[in-house]
């Protein structure tokens, strides 16, 4: 087997690393590296500067914009992003709505939505949990009453990620209630943020950041020809969709940016006069989580080929959520390790210290990281996912 990279592959990954280095602002890089919240124009800035040299949905079929990268490719591709600090590439527009389009939509909404998604026009957001249908989704609430050409939408989502910045939200409604099975009578649409009736009211979360949303919807129209799937038939859609969620909550590159910091830092704070580094405890963790690490990496790269080979992500992608996110959150701790008396919020900041600067955004951070083990479906509900479906429970 051969383990090296080949010289198309290497060239290409410095193709990748130059443009990156040439077209990555380095106020933005700086707030993603600090852990600071990024504007939508932040966001959709680096969005459209990828769209314009063509590399904003490399997974897309290429007639719509899709580079038709090798798995390899594609992996340098992430790879290197990560390691540049670069924005991430919000996925419900081009990881969750653009599939789903792809797959389920008519010809019109392909034609109208896809590019739009593709050159970042608008700011797509997820409109699936509701307050009390969340793990349980198949008990949503939200109603749609279809009249002549428009639905008629009214109830509550929840936990909406940057609903602030929205201008289109895919939603999760139920058309019909008389339905024996609650999967049965749940429709998929899609609804213009800047409707009449919808009402966003901000969650401050426990790192003090404005991430996530309540959104209202009150008598909102929304036109029938926004209806992806066939009516009532929106939880074959959901379902689906999911699957390139979890394909997406893995964060490999970012965690190896992190995981180099950690070790950076580590070789510079001192324990009783030594290197934290050099404390076998320390690297025993340390070790764990980078070896867990790769081995989600190769397992990053299996699911990746399947795709490539046509097939859409199944239940074995939860094993990405579920480790992906446990090493997103053993890395927060390790930074707070290595970081000790200075993981402290209320000391003074020195902008010249790395240790202090770090500091500023660790508290936050750590706290922000818990979300992981919830968002894109808990944890123990991919547990649950994977005994039924690997292990027939
Ligand atoms: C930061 C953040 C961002 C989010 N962004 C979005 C978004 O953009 N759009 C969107 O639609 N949703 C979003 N969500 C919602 C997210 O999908 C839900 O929070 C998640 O599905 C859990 O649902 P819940 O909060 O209702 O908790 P519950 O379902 O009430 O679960 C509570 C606890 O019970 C456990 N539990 C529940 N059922 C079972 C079971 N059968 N077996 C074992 N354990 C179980 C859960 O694991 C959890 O620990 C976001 C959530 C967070 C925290």
């Amino acid at each position: 087997m051969d383990l090296n990279y080949s010289p198309g592959e290497a060239a290409f990954r410095e193709e990748v690393r130059t443009w990156l280095r040439e077209n990555l602002d380095g106020d933005v890089r700086e707030r993603v590296l600090d852990y600071r919240e990024l504007s939508k124009d932040d966001l959709l800035g680096w969005h459209r500067k990828l769209a314009k040299k063509g590399w904003v949905a490399p997974h897309w079929p290429v007639e719509w914009g899709g580079t038709d990268w090798t798995v390899v490719q594609r992996y340098i591709f992430e790879e290197e992003c990560g390691a540049a600090g670069c924005p991430p590439i919000v996925a419900f527009g081009v990881r969750m709505c653009a599939p789903v389009l792809l797959r389920f939509g008519t010809p019109a909404q392909k034609q109208r939505f896809l590019p739009r998604i593709y050159n970042g026009d608008d700011f797509w957001v997820q409109g699936y949990s509701e307050p009390g249908s969340g793990s349980d989704l198949a008990s949503l609430k939200t109603r749609a009453v279809r009249q002549d050409d428009h639905f008629v939408v009214t109830g509550q989502k929840i936990w909406t990620t940057l609903a602030h910045y929205g201008d289109w939200i895919f939603c999760l409604v139920r058309t019909d209630t008389s339905r024996e099975k609650r999967q049965e009578g749940i429709s998929f649409l899609l609804i213009d943020m800047r409707s009449p009736g919808i009402t966003v009211r901000p969650i401050v979360l426990m790192d003090g950041g404005h991430e996530v949303n309540e959104v209202f919807f009150d008598e909102v129209k929304v036109p029938v020809e926004n209806l992806v799937h066939e009516e009532h038939k929106g939880w074959t859609v959901a379902k689906y969709l999911l699957g390139y969620e979890r394909m997406g909550t893995g964060n490999i590159a970012v965690s190896k940016r992190e995981l180099a910091r950690v070790k950076d830092l580590a070789a510079r704070a001192t324990v009783d006069g030594r290197p934290l580094l050099d404390d076998p405890r320390f690297r025993d963790r340390l070790t764990r989580v980078e070896v867990e690490l790769m081995a989600l990496e190769i397992t990053n790269l299996r699911f990746l080929d399947q795709l490539r080979g046509g097939r859409p992500p199944g239940a074995e992608v939860s094993l990405l959520k579920i480790k992906g996110t446990e090493i997103q959150q053993s890395i927060t701790e390790l930074m707070m390790q290595t970081a000790g008396p200075f993981a402290q919020a209320f000391r003074p900041v020195d902008p010249n210290s790395t240790f202090d600067r770090l500091t500023a955004s660790l508290v936050p951070r750590y706290c922000n990281v818990r979300k992981a083990t919830i968002y894109a479906g808990s944890n123990e509900i991919q547990r649950n996912i994977i005994a039924k479906a690997t292990l027939g429970l």
